[in-house]
């Protein structure tokens, strides 16, 4: 029978027994079990009668009024039946508590609403319901990651680097273990539509863009005609024929002509050395002349690209250059 506290709790597939209230406000709400699907074997989906033993959890719920809630509930460890199921042990959860979680699924809706949609701070929000910021911000990135949905296909796809602050330690998703975050995340742009940013991930690795590919549609990657990357192995590497079948890869104009002006510039520094003994001055030609050659062609007027050229040919005691305008 549904008591009318288990109403009021509204909490799906928990029946209250008690609430206690202690001396910091806090509301003790004593749960147990009341969805005969809580005994279901999560591997063979088997409905398990041989009880274990029992365990305590106490997960965070959303406040009462003012005052914060925190369920005790009494868990029931079932041993699975099934002959033919892996798994020895299990323990009850509910969808409102999934296993290994200690909020409640509505607290942490609530959190995430209240960072993504409200605009306000983890720091503010984790502080006011009584949760630590790893986990107000996890509740933040799964609001996000229901919003945000699935990119819709593109058809030139951008893979960059972005730096984002320092290395950084954290919970990893069961909040056991501690996980070093790189300074860096691969960001994935559709180029040529209007989507904008499809995607950002952890770290810039091989790994972490075949990830993020093998999580989209297989349309999703067929439709890929073009990835432009900047000059990355890493991300060369990810980029291949299993993966995205229909795909040309297109290095970054940019990132090309900075490594071409950087060898320009150390061979000007060296011939200047080679010669001279001694750094450019600026009574020297080539120093004085030093981003001409750096330019981009159309940014140069004809005038300009004459006298760059000119004074190129008349500077070079070999008669080595050769090469065509
Ligand atoms: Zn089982």
């Amino acid at each position: 029978m549904a008591d009318v506290t288990s109403l009021l709790l509204g909490l799906e597939g928990l029946e209250v027994r008690a609430v206690s209230r202690q001396v910091d406000r806090v509301r003790v709400v004593h749960v147990v079990t009341g969805d005969p699907e809580a005994a279901r074997c999560p591997d063979c989906r088997v409905v398990s009668t041989s009880v274990k033993d029992h365990a305590v959890t106490r997960p965070r719920d959303i406040r009462y009024e003012d005052d914060p809630i925190l369920l005790r509930w009494n868990k029931t460890r079932y041993r699975c039946g099934n002959p033919d199921c892996e798994r020895a042990t299990f323990t009850e959860s509910i969808p409102q508590v999934p296993p290994r979680r200690r909020t409640t699924t509505r607290l942490r809706t609530q959190v995430g609403r209240a960072v993504g949609d409200a605009a306000r701070s983890v720091v503010e929000v984790a502080a006011g319901v009584g949760v630590s910021w790893p986990t107000a911000h996890a509740a933040f990135v799964e609001h996000a990651d229901r919003v945000l949905g699935t990119p819709q296909p593109v058809r030139v796809l951008g893979i960059d680097e972005t730096r984002r602050g320092k290395p950084r330690w954290v919970r990893d998703a069961d909040g056991r273990r501690w996980v070093r975050i790189g300074p860096w995340d691969t960001g994935f742009i559709d180029l040529g539509g209007d989507q904008g940013l499809l995607g950002q991930v952890e770290g810039r690795t091989s790994t972490a863009v075949t990830d993020w590919l093998t999580a989209q549609s297989e349309e999703f990657r067929d439709q890929i005609s073009h990835v432009v990357i900047d000059p990355s192995a890493a991300y060369a590497a990810a980029v291949t024929d299993a993966l995205l079948p229909n795909a040309q890869l297109v290095v970054d104009h940019f990132h090309l002509v900075k490594l071409a002006n950087d060898m320009v510039t150390a061979v000007r520094r060296r011939v200047t050395f080679d010669a001279h003994g001694r750094r450019g001055r600026t009574q020297d030609p080539q120093w004085a002349n030093r981003r001409r050659p750096l330019s981009a062609r159309e940014r140069l007027s004809d005038r300009s690209f004459a006298k760059m050229w000119n004074a190129l040919i008349d500077h070079d005691p070999g008669h080595r250059l050769s090469i065509s305008p």
